[in-house]
């Protein structure tokens, strides 16, 4: 048991090392990235299709990495959506690292001038648990829950909320139907997560996406965090 957290200890002081040298080119390219989080199926596809080509629209430049354990599909949507995608494929690792995040940017350098980038989105496996243990090198973290999931996500997976400068509901145009208390998962996330901001949204009728759009926008304004 002793061993088995040192090993987790030294993979976890590795992964810092190589986030703060990611965090670094971030900086130095002058890129906002975006960390999203969410267990599967929570919409974080459907909210970057759609952002994508907002970013575009405005003018801005975005490209994406994407985690799942098997498939090109979540790239290839995104790809469709306008943006370069590089997809990786975890096999049985549930979870993003910061290494694999390095790789991925490799890719992305071949194809296109990273300091042209504004922003960089990293989609995340879909999980709520581990990956809220790896730095990539990202100036945010985006933490997503959908109502189908019920109000209660945030009190069972607090490590994540705790770690998140943004929260976001999703699917809120079935909240009804589904008997969802938003202002119940209001206050679930303000308990977990107070140190995070809160928007609420549908990624799929478009209902609440001005305000992520605007705190985009308001990311790129202010300073990266250290
Ligand atoms: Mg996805
Ligand atoms: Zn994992």
């Amino acid at each position: 048991m002793a061993r088995r957290v040192e090993v987790r200890r030294a993979a976890l002081a590795k992964n810092a090392e190589l986030a703060a040298r990611n965090r670094a080119l971030f900086q130095a390219k002058g890129i906002k990235a975006i960390n999203l989080l969410s267990a599967p199926g929570a919409g974080k596809t459907t909210l970057l299709e759609k952002t994508i080509r907002h970013l575009h629209e405005q003018g801005f430049r975005a490209a994406v990495i994407v985690g799942d354990l098997a498939t090109e599909n979540d790239a290839e949507r995104l790809r469709r959506a306008g943006a370069p995608a590089v997809q990786i494929a975890t096999g049985t690792v549930c979870h993003l690292d910061a290494a694999m995040v390095a790789g991925a940017l490799e890719k992305l350098d071949q194809e296109l001038e990273l300091d042209g980038l504004d922003f960089l989105f990293i989609e995340n496996v879909g999980n709520l648990v581990c990956p809220a243990s790896y730095d990539l090198g990202e100036d945010l973290r985006v933490v997503l829950f959908s109502t189908p999931e019920g109000e209660d996500k945030p009190l069972k997976y607090p490590p994540m909320f705790k770690s998140a400068q943004l929260v976001i509901i999703n699917k809120i145009d079935v909240a009804e139907v589904l008997g969802f208390d938003l202002e119940r998962a209001r206050e679930n996330v303000r308990a977990i997560a107070p140190q995070a901001e809160l928007l609420e949204l549908s990624a799929r009728t478009g209902e609440g996406l001005e305000g992520w759009y605007a705190y985009l926008e308001q990311q790129l304004q202010s300073q990266p965090r250290s």
